[in-house]
């Protein structure tokens, strides 16, 4: 039988500020985001099956591969909503480290809901596939649309903004699992000092000002977790020790990016981290 394969990308996000304004009745707290998307990918592979299953498989052994996997529950999802009695393999080449505050899943989700749209030809819309995606998580919406976002609410209220101007992303994540969740749960919006600007961020991007960009960073969930995990801290101060031109913990952590504008800087940055972290990965920003 000759059956269809197509290919998807999930790229990672960052969040170039995150800010939290207050926590909600519901229990999710109200979020002010800048996100954009890096070229460090996982690479999602679909292919349909003869029979209606879902199945799924990664060449890494630390990810469920069942129903917890945000991938599976998009595909039963969109089977679900639009009546497909199709079954689909998916293998998930994951590139993303996981549980690093890049939304390694979330941008699993997202590539299987575009491709499997493809695959069995549903025709939906890219705002069709952002409603469907927001019921799966909060960063599901961004992770379809791509490129670079403003988000509001729990992270679904999208608006597409500038890009940032091209520059070198050096990202480290220390061995250490933090929850969202739990971030989240320590959070104390009161005990905050400081927002980060979201009117400078914008002015930044606008301009393609690639210095008031690193001026502008900032994530207000550092407080918790810099303090938790003294690791990611030490992490954060050794990129700014090598020149990192700005520094930032993405989402909930542990990962760290750093920013760099010149070539010549990457290594210097690379090698400071040496003795720190393991896990470094040196890409550019997806504009
Ligand atoms: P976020 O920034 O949205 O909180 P994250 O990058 O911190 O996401 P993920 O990589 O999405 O975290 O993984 C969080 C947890 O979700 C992991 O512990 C993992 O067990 C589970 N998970 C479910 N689906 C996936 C997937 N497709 N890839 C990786 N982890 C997944």
């Amino acid at each position: 039988m000759n059956l269809t394969k197509i290919y998807e990308k999930a790229p990672a996000k960052i969040n170039l500020l995150l800010d939290v304004l207050r926590k909600r009745e519901d229990g999710f707290h109200e979020v002010e985001m800048i996100m954009t998307m890096v070229d460090l990918a996982d690479r999602l592979e679909m292919e349909e099956l003869p029979r209606d299953q879902i199945v799924l498989s990664s060449q890494v052994g630390f990810i469920p591969l069942d129903e917890k996997n945000l991938a599976f529950q998009a595909a039963r999802l969109i089977k679900e909503r639009y009546g497909v009695k199709r079954g689909v393999y998916i293998h998930l080449d994951k590139q993303i480290p996981v549980a690093a505050g890049l939304a390694g899943g979330s941008s699993d989700a997202a590539a299987t809901l575009r491709g499997l749209n493809r695959l069995w030809n549903l025709d939906l819309s890219t705002d069709e596939l952002e409603v469907l995606g927001a019921e799966l998580g909060s960063d599901v919406p961004f992770c379809i649309r791509g490129g670079t976002a403003l988000a509001r609410g729990r992270g679904e209220k999208l608006e597409s903004i500038s890009p940032p101007p091209q520059c070198w992303v050096i990202l480290a994540k220390p061995p250490i699992n933090v929850s969202t969740a739990d971030v989240y749960g320590k959070f104390r919006v009161n005990d905050l000092k400081e927002h980060p600007s979201i009117p400078n961020m914008l002015d930044a991007l606008s301009r393609q000002s690639f210095p008031d960009m690193c001026a502008s960073l900032g994530n207000v969930l550092e407080s918790v977790t810099l303090n938790r995990y003294p690791e990611v801290r030490q992490i954060k101060d050794c990129m700014i020790k090598a020149g990192a031109d700005g520094v930032l913990m993405s989402g909930s952590g542990p990962t760290v990016f750093g920013l760099v504008s010149k070539e010549i800087k990457v290594a210097r940055v690379y090698n400071g981290l040496r003795g720190f972290c393991k896990e470094v990965y040196v890409v550019r920003m997806l504009t």
